[in-house]
């Protein structure tokens, strides 16, 4: 199959940290395509946000229905009746890591963009803000680019924009990229499925809005959030 250098394969949430990402795609190859997975998440929502902004953005889109990955291990977004971490617990995760969501999401995307002739994929992951995830870490991603290569015998190029930069780096960057309202606005980050500025108390809120307070005030933005 013939490389194409021109195309890349965004996995894509509609959240905050994918959606720059989708723009940062966009500035850097002449085709995008966006992948976004249905895999249990308690809101729904996140998936039509997600196929309203590839649709402003003028990228093709498509979803794909993985539940296996939420079902699979035990976590408080899939798991409507757990109780979700509001800190990360000393020592181990917090609950709403979803084990294996970046392996299963990643190597999924490789196959369906490898199918596509797309061998360049990008994902928002950041090892600054990982909230302890450790699929998030720049040594994971890593291996998993070298194992992608030798299982399917392809070089791929795992690109990760916002590996080593922190959330207020992040809105930065969706500013230069001129999506910053559009980020502020359409995307949908909240564990508790809040459009925009969320509910302000769950941690991605936290997060964000910490990440966005300081980048606004760095501007000299008068606005407050
Ligand atoms: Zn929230």
């Amino acid at each position: 199959m013939t490389m194409n250098h021109e195309a890349a394969l965004v996995v894509f949430s509609g959240g905050q940290d994918s959606t720059t990402c989708l723009f940062w795609a966009k500035k850097h190859f002449k085709r995008v395509v966006a992948l976004t997975f249905s895999y249990g998440q308690k809101h729904v929502k996140e998936v039509e946000l997600a196929r309203a902004i590839a649709e402003k953005a003028g990228v093709e889109w498509h979803c794909m229905d993985v539940p296996l990955i939420g079902t699979l291990g035990h976590n408080s977004l899939t798991d409507s009746t757990m109780k979700m971490d509001e800190e990360k617990p000393e020592g181990h995760c917090p609950n709403t890591f979803v084990p294996g969501r970046n392996l299963f999401f990643i190597s999924i995307a490789a196959v369906f963009a490898r199918e596509r002739g797309i061998f360049h994929l990008v994902t928002g992951v950041s090892q600054t803000d990982y909230s302890g995830y450790p699929d998030c870490r720049d040594a994971f991603i890593k291996s998993l680019n070298v194992t992608l290569n030798l299982g399917m015998d392809e070089q791929f190029v795992i690109h990760t924009p916002l590996m080593w930069i922190d959330k207020c780096q992040t809105w930065a960057l969706a500013d230069e990229l001129g999506v910053l309202e559009l980020v502020r606005h359409d995307t949908m980050t909240c564990y508790n499925g809040v459009q925009g500025d969320g509910c302000g108390h769950c941690p991605a809120c936290k997060l964000r809005n910490e990440g966005l307070r300081k980048y606004l005030a760095q501007k000299g933005a008068t606005e407050q959030i």
